[in-house]
């Protein structure tokens, strides 16, 4: 008879090691995560991991569904007694000995809104990130350790780009894990029960050294990056969350987008890259990554250029969850790009240049009739004369957000650009409607569903390719009518 079904068991009640062993048993496979290994022994009692932790070890993982990582003492001892698996294997199940820093271990840790939202909840479900060609080779599946630290994104031995959607449904693939309350499959999806099987798309040679080395200083808390020298795993983190928060937050979409086709150009990517890979995932923040450090800390000060970004102090300021000494640590790793300061002058520069080119904004204002150039051309002039963005958008009664945005488009596509009203889906000739359709279609995205593609990066996307500046909401149109056809396996 099991001990809890005597007795409610208690989360924080002291575990106390009942004098029976295991109904059923399977050994753990070399490289396992305890978590695969309880999910396989619950399998093979027909029980949901929930109600087999409680029942074998009297662990309820409820409120601690990630006990795993790190069992506390009293959990390795019952564990331990319990399965009589020697420690040394029991605890390379674990992360134990492994350091962690700044939630690291999170499996949305790359991606940009977390950098918006850091203390976002942690979430019941968790993604789950596994390489299927593995999977199908395995006699039994199982789930490695590795791919379940969170941020991991390729297979060091296929080379190839983990999987994180089901490969028949598109489904996305996440568990409840421990919590889960139904037996656990983990070979196959739980929304469709297809079998997670097949490759991943290629991963690039640098993504693939760059994930080895970042395993190699997380697990001994320091360590060698290629590019950054010896360094510590908590300052590794504060420096992508740096880069990070430099190309996703307020950047501006062209400016990003010539960043990224930089970076596509210099790694000798596809040049359809910029929409095959998930740059907000796991791998995309890899490649990222692999980029900047192989060329450090000259691609750091080009971004920071390119995008016209803050002073890296300011940046650093913005970075969440950093102690002093860290954040000395990280200034250290950045020295050379220190005295960066942001060229806000551009927009200044670029309204000099036209004014001296003989443009009289004001002029051209008084004999505007239409309200919304009148208004435009009344912003640009009071920016030529010297006054700031805060009080030209006062002075229109829009955002500044706005006036920066008239900015950044007259910089990139001139004067006109700002004046012209962007052109609605009705606005559109029937031709131009079929070309845009007919690439947006061809258009592979396994990132994702057309809406994981934002309408402001398909707006510049429409521009730089056929020269038509549209409005956000036709975009969302043409996103919306025109999804890509998703090879069947
Ligand atoms: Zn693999
Ligand atoms: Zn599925």
């Amino acid at each position: 008879m099991w001990r809890s079904e005597l007795y409610a068991t208690e989360v924080h009640e002291k575990l106390v090691t009942p004098n029976y062993a295991l109904p059923v048993y399977t050994a753990p496979i070399a490289g396992e995560a305890l978590l695969s290994w309880l999910c396989r022994l619950a399998a093979m009692t027909g029980q949901s991991p929930l109600a087999f932790a409680r029942q074998a070890f009297g662990i309820d993982s409820v409120r601690q569904p990630e006990w795993w990582r790190r069992p506390s003492a009293d959990q390795r001892s019952v564990l331990l007694t319990i399965s009589g698996l020697p420690p040394e294997q029991f605890d390379d199940m674990t992360l134990e000995r492994w350091s962690t820093a700044r939630n690291d271990e999170n499996d949305r840790r790359f991606s940009p809104i977390r950098m918006i939202y850091p203390k976002l909840r942690e979430r019941a479900a968790r993604t789950l990130f596994a390489c299927g060609a593995c999977l199908a080779e395995d006699e039994t599946p199982y789930l490695r350790r590795e791919w379940l630290i969170g941020w991991q994104a390729v297979c060091a031995r296929h080379r190839t780009v983990l999987m994180r959607r089901c490969p028949h449904c598109r489904w996305k693939l996440s568990s409840q894990w421990l919590r889960d309350k139904e037996p656990v499959d983990l070979h196959r999806c739980k929304r469709c029960g297809g079998l997670l099987a097949g490759n991943g798309p290629p991963a690039i040679d640098g993504a693939v050294d760059l994930q080895a080395a970042m395993l190699g200083v997380k697990r001994r808390g320091s360590g060698e990056i290629p590019g950054l020298g010896i360094i510590q795993w908590e300052t590794f983190t504060v420096i992508v969350d740096l880069v990070l928060r430099l190309v996703w937050i307020d950047a501006g979409d062209h400016a990003r987008e010539t960043l990224l086709a930089e970076l596509v150009r210099d790694l000798s990517l596809a040049p359809d890259a910029r929409f095959t890979i998930d740059w907000k995932g796991n791998y995309g923040a890899l490649v990222l990554m692999a980029w900047m450090i192989a060329d450090w800390p000259v691609r750091l000060r080009r971004a920071l250029e390119l995008l016209a970004a803050p002073r890296v102090d300011d940046l650093l300021g913005q970075v969440h969850d950093l102690s002093e000494a860290s954040r000395m640590r990280a200034r250290t790793r950045m020295r050379d790009v220190l005295n960066y300061q942001s060229r806000t002058m551009d927009w200044r520069l670029w309204l000099h240049g036209l004014v001296e080119g003989g443009t009289d904004f004001r002029r051209r204002a008084r004999a505007e009739n239409v309200w919304p150039r009148k208004d435009r051309l009344i912003a640009l002039a009071l920016l030529s004369e010297g006054k700031s963005i805060e009080e030209a958008a006062f002075a229109v009664r829009v955002s500044t957000n706005m006036i920066k945005r008239w900015l950044e488009v007259g910089m990139a596509y001139g004067v006109e650009a700002v004046l012209e009203k962007p052109l609605r889906i009705c606005d559109l000739t029937p031709v131009q409607i079929d070309e845009i359709a007919a690439w947006l279609t061809a258009t592979e995205r396994t990132s994702g569903g057309p809406l994981k593609w934002s309408r402001e990066h398909t707006r510049s996307e429409i521009m730089v390719r056929f020269g038509l500046r549209i409005t956000t909401n036709a975009a969302y149109q043409l996103l919306l009518n025109n999804k890509p056809r998703h090879k069947r396996s």
